[in-house]
């Protein structure tokens, strides 16, 4: 089924020829803490990139050694034919056709009705495992995006992005009609790809000393190479669209409060 909606040679298969299934993970978004803090603080510690990418790691290690099956955690990242845009494997498509996702009115973002906004990571495995569907109905737009669409033109994700770059219609049940992601604009203003040669380029053409060390010692730059070297996120989202969407904010599975306050209380009923 992936095999069919990849990309010519963006398929499994590329990575392992006798792949049989692809197992999709989703682990949620942020805290309820981190919702509320600023841009500069979300872009830092917003993402949960890194926990995800370990469990699928653990995952294919545990397939090999529990059932016999050659296995490979998919690799997130960019394919270096292609530059710092294009992906190896679509991670999205795989949670799509899984069912844990659906595309969002923000830049095609998925979200789940529960879970809201998940980050993914995907393990190929030559163990044969039934498949599941892609969700029948997709949570995005929700009522209150469609109130605020109704009477402003804009969804909250659209209104509220800083660059502007996301649009779209809805139909006259409230479905999606049409999405449109300007994705270089949101690019440009959270993927830092391009700033270590911008630096180097402004440093050659710099008119004298001062100006040249001030574009590579200055504090613009000093806050890129501290990002860059420690790991700290260079190519991640601003979140503005995804901060005011109810979805990925306020569904009842990503709000580690209300959860942790539910498990208590079933453990207590279990126990009483
Ligand atoms: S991540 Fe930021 S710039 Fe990109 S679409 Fe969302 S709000 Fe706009
Ligand atoms: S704010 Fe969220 S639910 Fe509302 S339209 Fe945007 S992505 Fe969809």
């Amino acid at each position: 089924m992936v095999e069919k909606f990849a990309p010519a040679g963006h398929g499994p298969s590329e990575l392992l020829p006798k792949v049989a299934s692809v197992i999709t993970i989703g682990v949620t978004g942020p805290t309820q803490g981190t919702w509320r803090a600023p841009a500069k603080v979300m872009t830092s510690v917003g993402a949960n990139v890194g926990r995800i990418y370990r469990v699928a790691v653990g995952l294919s290690f545990h397939i090999e050694s529990r059932y016999g099956y050659r296995s490979i955690y998919c690799p997130p990242h960019v394919d270096p034919e292609f530059g710092a845009r294009m992906p190896m494997q679509s991670l999205k498509l795989h949670a799509e056709l899984a069912g844990i996702g659906a595309r969002s009115l923000a830049g095609d973002i998925l979200l789940e009705p529960e879970f809201g906004m998940l980050y993914y990571g995907s393990v190929y495995t030559e163990m044969p495992l039934p498949s599941d569907e892609p969700m029948a109905e997709n949570p995005c737009p929700a009522p209150s995006c469609v109130k605020l669409y109704k009477e402003t033109g804009q969804t909250p994700c659209q209104k509220f992005c800083p660059v502007q770059c996301l649009s779209g219609e809805l139909n006259e049940d409230n479905s999606v009609a049409e999405m449109n992601f300007d994705m270089y604009r949101c690019a440009e203003l959270c993927q830092q790809y391009e700033n270590m040669p911008t630096m180097i380029e402004r440093a050659f053409e710099a008119d004298d000393q001062l100006d040249r060390e001030e574009t590579l010692y200055g504090a613009e730059a000093q806050s890129f190479f501290y990002k860059a070297t420690a790991g700290v996120d260079t190519n991640a989202q601003c979140f503005e669209c995804m901060r005011v969407c109810p979805i990925a904010t306020q569904s009842e599975g990503v709000d580690p409060i209300r959860r942790g306050a539910a498990a208590r209380e079933a453990a207590q009923k279990g126990g009483s």
